[in-house]
């Protein structure tokens, strides 16, 4: 059977510095990672951020099982890095396939004026060197070639074409398309509009793709206000830039590291009123692209110790084609994450449900009011039945008692 989808796996999705506080644990707190494998087998890693650390270990899990008895099994990967801001290049040294000597790695990035000729070489090496870390660049026995590229370039690698354009940044930053036989993937991130030219050709390039993965660091408040001029741009933005450049689905990304899960949940939520096929980075989160479209799966974050239980619940929500919906609905199991609902409406990925638990017994009833976001939905067992995992979210003022 040929093989016709390529997979979109999103490994660091925060902007600017990696966060492990409490309220973006729901999004993630790694730096820009994308992991792009194609039809034809072939790999791109997008960006070098804490995200690839990560990308490693699992790399080299499948690697391992897959290349058993094969002595010329390695990892076979091109590497397109959009600019050398730490939250971009950070996860270089904490990826173990770099270190293997059966590792191949083809490097892409720009000549920055401040470094000259080799400019990603120079970055890799530096990273590396005394007293920034431990071990020096000879020991990173994986082979690495390096290209330099510019805005507006072309090339191929196999049968997916990659297209380039200029950014408006600090010190400049590259924007990446990715043609495949399966689909396009455009990568614009750490961007600000109000440049015409690079506006334009940003319009350009996201031209009819099935995926955008846009900067949308900021409220588009804060980027008229205090955060013009950083580099970086909102949620609105993107959708302008969708519209216009009559794109499939819209990914929110660069999240800012002071952003919470609610404040994500809230740029999305604008996003869809707007555009609706708005989705939010989040780190495990995978795009699978096919001739049937583009499909999204959210990472498994229910972890914890689940209760089976069978309880009736009150779910008020939004459906996959987005109308409102209110149903009496049996919740299957229950952590102190999340919950299984078992559904007759099939609510949309990322949307928000209020749900209303009856826990009470015959003698009276006692309600549960939770908040959720849907991370799950498969057609159940039962006939005309949705299997709906949700996450419980935090409060918007989480008043937790010290103690
Ligand atoms: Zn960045
Ligand atoms: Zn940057």
């Amino acid at each position: 059977m040929t093989q016709t989808k390529s997979k979109l796996v999103f490994w660091g999705v925060r902007g600017s510095t990696p966060t492990t506080d409490r309220d973006s644990w729901r999004y993630g707190g790694n730096t820009p990672c994308l992991e792009v494998t194609t039809p034809d087998h072939t790999r791109f890693i997008l960006d070098c951020g804490t995200g690839l650390r990560m990308l490693g270990n699992q790399l080299r899990i499948v690697n391992n099982r897959w290349g058993e008895g094969q002595s010329e099994a390695g990892i076979d990967a091109h590497v397109l890095v959009t600019h050398y801001h730490w939250d971009h290049i950070q996860g270089i040294p904490f990826f173990q396939p770099f270190f293997e000597a059966q590792n191949r790695f083809h490097f892409y990035s720009f000549q920055s004026k401040y470094l000259g000729r080799n400019s990603l070489r120079q970055v890799l090496e530096a990273q590396l060197a005394s007293p920034y870390f431990p071990v020096d660049v000879s020991n990173m026995r994986s082979s690495r070639s390096f290209r330099e590229v510019s805005g507006g370039d072309k090339w191929k690698v196999d049968n997916t074409e990659i297209t380039t354009a200029w950014l408006n940044h600090p010190q400049d930053c590259l924007a990446y398309r990715l043609d495949m036989p399966s689909g396009s993937i455009v990568y614009a991130t750490d961007t600000e509009p109000g440049a015409p030219e690079r506006d334009h050709d940003l319009r350009e390039l996201a031209h009819g793709a099935d995926v955008l993965i846009y900067d949308a660091q900021y409220s588009p408040e804060q980027l008229a206000s205090s955060r013009k001029g950083w580099g970086h741009s909102s949620w609105l933005e993107g959708v302008k830039i969708a519209r216009e450049s009559k794109v499939r689905n819209l990914v929110l990304f660069h999240h800012d590291p002071d952003s919470t899960g609610r404040t994500i949940d809230g740029f999305l939520s604008a996003a869809r009123q707007e555009f609706p096929a708005t989705w939010a980075a989040m780190e495990g989160m995978s795009m699978t692209l096919s001739e049937r479209g583009v499909g999204v799966t959210l990472p498994k974050s229910r972890l914890g110790q689940r209760r089976r239980l069978r309880f009736a619940a009150t779910v008020k929500g939004e459906t996959d084609d987005g109308r409102a919906f209110e149903e009496n609905a049996t919740v299957r199991d229950l952590s102190l994450q999340g919950a299984y609902l078992c559904l007759s409406s099939r609510p949309r990925l990322q949307s928000e449900l209020s749900v209303n638990i009856d826990a009470g017994d015959h003698e009276r009833s006692s309600l549960l009011s939770l908040r959720a976001t849907v991370v799950h939905c498969e057609t159940g067992r039962e006939q005309a039945q949705n299997g709906v995992g949700v996450v419980f979210i935090e409060d918007a003022e989480p008043e937790m008692p010290r103690d």
